[in-house]
């Protein structure tokens, strides 16, 4: 081989080479990273909604150890713990060994994902067929929700309190729901609207039915029909729409992406991707020196308010019953714990695509197969309503990343004012600790089935696992 040349030598020592992560892998990493990407595939096609994914979490971290923080009088290092706030949203950590008021070290990520929610009453007959009005929850492009398989998900609660679990369409024996589409036949006054209300709002009603029960002195015969149905199956009646929240979600399973299978195809990797992984790593998290924390929030996909947000002040009712149960509390013990302790904001990114060149600007994108993503900022513009990490801090981080030999790529999003995005980063860093966004790239942000790379999954679950021990 030649030997290199200056220019070569000084180019090995002074670029940021940004390499594909692939061709830094041995191949006992690649196998390690292809298992890794099984276990997230069987999970994301086991917890689809919020609800689900922080019943799963609850299984796992039971099965490793952690307790139930209600059911723990005091704590002491190294013991781990988990907290449920109405089934939809999670805390767990594991204690320290220094005092709580050093700060811990969190990562948070979200457990909610945009999909249609039924609305309030849902039910009705147009022309002999059933449907269910829905309210899209999150951002979506309205029509990539039709001509889809959708599964329904939720809970319905009656009068008495009695709770009914619904998944109806994931089994291969379900009937599955979807949402109707015109031909292109008679389509050409809808083609010439824009993308954006091709498909409105209120055109994504769920189709459910079209038999009509056999009584030719009822009127709403096919209503009638379905609400008989659900009356045998569950006992309910329509009035338990009231106190029911149902979802729909792509029926599709996630599955291994190209002939490579080097990607996951999946809905809502925004932010499971990151929920899995964080939730992964924080198993493997023992007797660290700081409180290693893992914040699976709800909400996120629509502001974060609300009692299972991460707005809520349910995150220092948690932080107290943990100084609390150490015996470390004090007057303003929360504020100091929050203001001393590091966070990776934990969610995703968009991926540049090839095929959408207009809207990136390429030196600064997140690509697929380049590691996980640090966003200094997200917002848009000037920086508006951006949480901006200081230098200081992503020092910190990539110390850990470099120490742990993670590939990372510190990336924005978007070129100026095409458009803009968020996260939980700045609630948390509005109380105080130091966070950054740290997550993955994805391709089809937000549509039913989204993309990420194997190999940024698992460098994720690395970074995680090395940030929670500091
Ligand atoms: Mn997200
Ligand atoms: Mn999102």
């Amino acid at each position: 081989m030649a030997e290199k040349t200056k220019g070569e030598v000084l180019k090995d020592s002074l670029f940021d080479k940004k390499e594909n992560g692939w061709l830094t892998v041995s191949e006992e990493q690649e196998n390690k990273i292809m298992d890794f990407a099984e276990g997230y595939i069987a999970f994301l096609n086991r917890a689809k909604t919020e609800r689900e994914f922080i019943n799963e979490a609850k299984k796992i971290l039971l099965a490793n150890g952690f307790k139930d923080l209600n059911e723990v009088s005091s704590l002491k290092p190294n013991d781990k713990v988990f907290y449920i706030n109405r089934n939809k949203s999670l805390f767990a950590s594991v204690i320290g060994s220094k005092n709580l008021k050093e700060g811990m070290q969190l990562v948070g990520a979200h457990v909610d994902s945009p999909r249609l929610d039924l609305r309030p009453n849902p039910l009705y007959e147009n022309t002999d067929f059933a449907y269910l009005k829905t309210r899209y929850y999150g951002g979506i492009k309205k029509y990539q929700w039709t001509c889809i398989p959708l599964s329904l998900h939720g809970v319905i609660t009656k009068a008495n309190g009695e709770k009914i679990e619904i998944n109806i369409g994931e089994n291969d024996n379900d009937p599955i729901f979807t949402i109707s589409d015109l031909l292109p036949h008679l389509a050409h006054k809808q083609e010439k609207r824009t993308l954006g209300d091709g498909i409105e709002g209120e055109d994504l009603n769920i189709l459910i039915g079209s038999m009509p029960f056999k009584d030719d002195k009822v009127s709403s015969k096919v209503k009638l029909n379905i609400l008989n149905i659900l009356n045998k199956k569950y006992g309910t009646t329509e009035k338990d729409f009231i106190s029911s929240e149902l979802e729909l979600v792509p029926a599709f399973k996630a599955k291994s992406l190209g002939f490579d299978g080097s990607m996951v195809a999946a809905y809502g990797q925004d932010d499971r991707v990151c929920s899995y992984t964080s939730l992964k790593a924080i198993l493997e998290v023992n007797n660290p020196n700081k409180t290693a924390t893992l914040i699976l929030a709800d909400k996120e996909e629509i502001g974060s308010m609300g009692n299972t947000g991460m707005y809520s002040e349910v995150f220092e009712y948690y932080v107290n019953e943990l100084l609390h149960k150490l015996n470390q509390n004090n007057f303003n013990m929360v504020n100091t714990v929050l203001c001393h302790s590091k966070m990776l904001s934990a969610d995703v990114t968009a991926a540049y695509d090839p095929n959408f060149t207009d809207v990136f600007e390429k030196h600064n994108e997140a690509y697929l197969n380049k590691g996980v993503s640090i966003n200094k900022y997200t917002g848009g513009n000037g920086k508006s309503g951006a949480s901006d990490a200081n230098a200081e801090f992503i020092s910190y981080v990539r110390s850990i990343l470099e120490k742990n030999n993670v590939t990372y790529q510190i990336t924005d999003m978007g070129k100026i004012g095409v458009g803009g995005g968020g996260t939980i980063a700045y609630i948390l860093a509005n109380r105080g600790m130091d966070v950054i966004d740290l997550g993955i790239p994805v391709l089809s942000m937000h549509s039913p089935y989204e993309v990420t790379s194997k190999f940024d999954v698992y460098m994720a679950y690395l970074t995680y696992r090395a940030f929670y021990e500091g």
